[in-house]
Order: C-alpha cells, then sequence, then structure tokens
C-alpha cells in the first residue's frame, strides 16, 4: 500500500520518475514517421509529463495515458484540458497490460520508468499482442550498465528491484521476442537529478513541515533518499536506458 504522503507527493509533480523532453523527443525521432491519426498508448503515465510531449511531437496522434492511480490520471487530465488537447489525448485508469488495450492495435507503445512493475519481459510480451504489424515501443527501463558492478549498488538493486536486468540481456531478450532495436540511450545525469531528484527533493520539504507530527508520513516521505544518495556515487555503473524497438515478425 502506498501512503497517502507518498501519493500526494508525487502527485504535485511534473513527472514520477527520470526522464526530460528531451530524451523523449530524441526517442521519438528513432522511431520515425507515424500513419496520420496513429494510436499512441502511455503506459503508466504517472502526472504525464511525457503524455504531453508526445501530444506536441505527434501532432495528429490520438493518445491513451493509462495508469492505476486515480490521482495521477486526474492530473493528466487537468493538464491536457489546460493545454487545449482533450480531443485527442485521454488519461484512463486502467493496467498497461489489460487485454482490452489490444483492440484497436497500437502504433506506438511508449512507456517511461514503469514497466518494471509488471516486469520487462512480461510487459513486452503482453504489448506484442497490442501492437500494429509495423508497430513500435519506445521504453525507459533502469539497468546495468556494468558487467561487475560494485557491491553496494548491487545489494541495493537486489532488494528494492531483483528483476533488474544489464543493457545487454535486455536487449538479446528483447531479439528474442521479435523486436528489432531501433534505438538504444542512456538517460544523461541530469534528467534524473534537475528533472526529479530536485524538484522531489522540495516537495519533500514542503510536505515534511505540513506531516512533521506524522512519523509514518514523514518516513513515506524520505523514502527517495537513500537512492539518491547512491545515484550520486555510482551512477556509472547503472542507470535508466532508453530502448526504442518495432516488431519485426509476427507474434
Ligand atoms: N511515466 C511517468 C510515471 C513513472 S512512475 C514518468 O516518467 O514521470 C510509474 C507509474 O506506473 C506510476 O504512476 C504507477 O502508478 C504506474 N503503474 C504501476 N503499475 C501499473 C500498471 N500495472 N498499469 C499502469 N500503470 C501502472
Amino acid at each position: 500500500m502506498l501512503h497517502p504522503a507518498f501519493i500526494e507527493l508525487h502527485a504535485g509533480l511534473q513527472q514520477q520518475g527520470p526522464g526530460s523532453p528531451a530524451s523523449t523527443a530524441r526517442a521519438f525521432a528513432s522511431v520515425g514517421e507515424l500513419p496520420a491519426g496513429a494510436r499512441i498508448l502511455d503506459m503508466g503515465c504517472g502526472t504525464g509529463r511525457q503524455t504531453l510531449d508526445l501530444a506536441r511531437l505527434a501532432p495528429t496522434a490520438r493518445i491513451e495515458a493509462l495508469d492505476l492511480l486515480p490521482e495521477f490520471v486526474a492530473e493528466v487530465e487537468r493538464r491536457v484540458a489546460q493545454d487545449g488537447l482533450s480531443e485527442r489525448v485521454r488519461a484512463r485508469r486502467m493496467s498497461m497490460v489489460d487485454s482490452s488495450l489490444a483492440d484497436p492495435p497500437a502504433d506506438l507503445i511508449w512507456s517511461e520508468g514503469a514497466i518494471y512493475n509488471v516486469g520487462l519481459e512480461a510487459g513486452l510480451r503482453a504489448w506484442r499482442r497490442f501492437l500494429a504489424p509495423n508497430g513500435a515501443v519506445a521504453l525507459t527501463e533502469l539497468s546495468w550498465l556494468s558487467d561487475e558492478p560494485p557491491a553496494e549498488p548491487a545489494d541495493f538493486w537486489a532488494k528494492a528491484y531483483p528483476g533488474m536486468g544489464s543493457r545487454e540481456t535486455n536487449l538479446a531478450m528483447m531479439q528474442s521476442l521479435g523486436y528489432e532495436v531501433l534505438d538504444c540511450f542512456v538517460l544523461p545525469d541530469e534528467d534524473w537529478l534537475e528533472r526529479y531528484y530536485e524538484p522531489l527533493d522540495r516537495r519533500q520539504a514542503e510536505l515534511a513541515e505540513k506531516y512533521r507530527d506524522d512519523p509514518s508520513a514523514i518516513e513515506a516521505l524520505g523514502e527517495h533518499r537513500q537512492e539518491l544518495d547512491l545515484f550520486r556515487r555510482f551512477s556509472s555503473a547503472y542507470g535508466y536506458v532508453f530502448y526504442v524497438l518495432r516488431v519485426d515478425r509476427p507474434a
């Protein structure tokens, strides 16, 4: 169960994980041309930072942004309305592996910092069935960049994310599932620090004031501290990798 203060912390942020408009744009450019009126699914959209970027990058696409948390879905709807995009961008509370997403087929499945919730391989298997014959996937996933990571981050992530793979094993798995790799790049450190952790720290400080008499809230608000400290010291051993893929043979 997520603590309500944790949801309040994140619902007030532009994004809930590492990423940036520049990285989204780079991955989008690697996808190549989309059909007019393409169907794009944004899986695990959070409060919709990349949803709004995609709406600008793909000006005729119809985008469905999906997330399990109603607070986040409501925030995406608000931002979409504010930008005048409600006609072609819609947010819904739904799981990213819900089988109803297969119809009609998707031209592009986007997912930043979210597929780990269902597992990288399980998610990619499910998405094969949602994609049009030439459909593409662009996702970010926390990945080892070094064959022999130092013990401290290895121990931390063995507990926090035991399923974390290396970039090379992930790429091999993706190809074995029938995806061609169009691009693969590591998110720069500023996508973590300036875009994610710094706003998170500022909002944590505001809410810590509000919840100063509630120890469980204070603990939930500080959950990212250890992860941030580790990233500052070991960001060469692991990172968020953008994988841009295209279906290259029938499922
Ligand atoms: N893409 C956003 C949010 C990343 S955080 C960003 O980069 O800023 C991961 C998100 O996945 C959270 O909002 C969480 O609620 C959502 N999530 C977790 N499990 C999910 C599932 N099974 N289906 C859809 N969304 C899910």
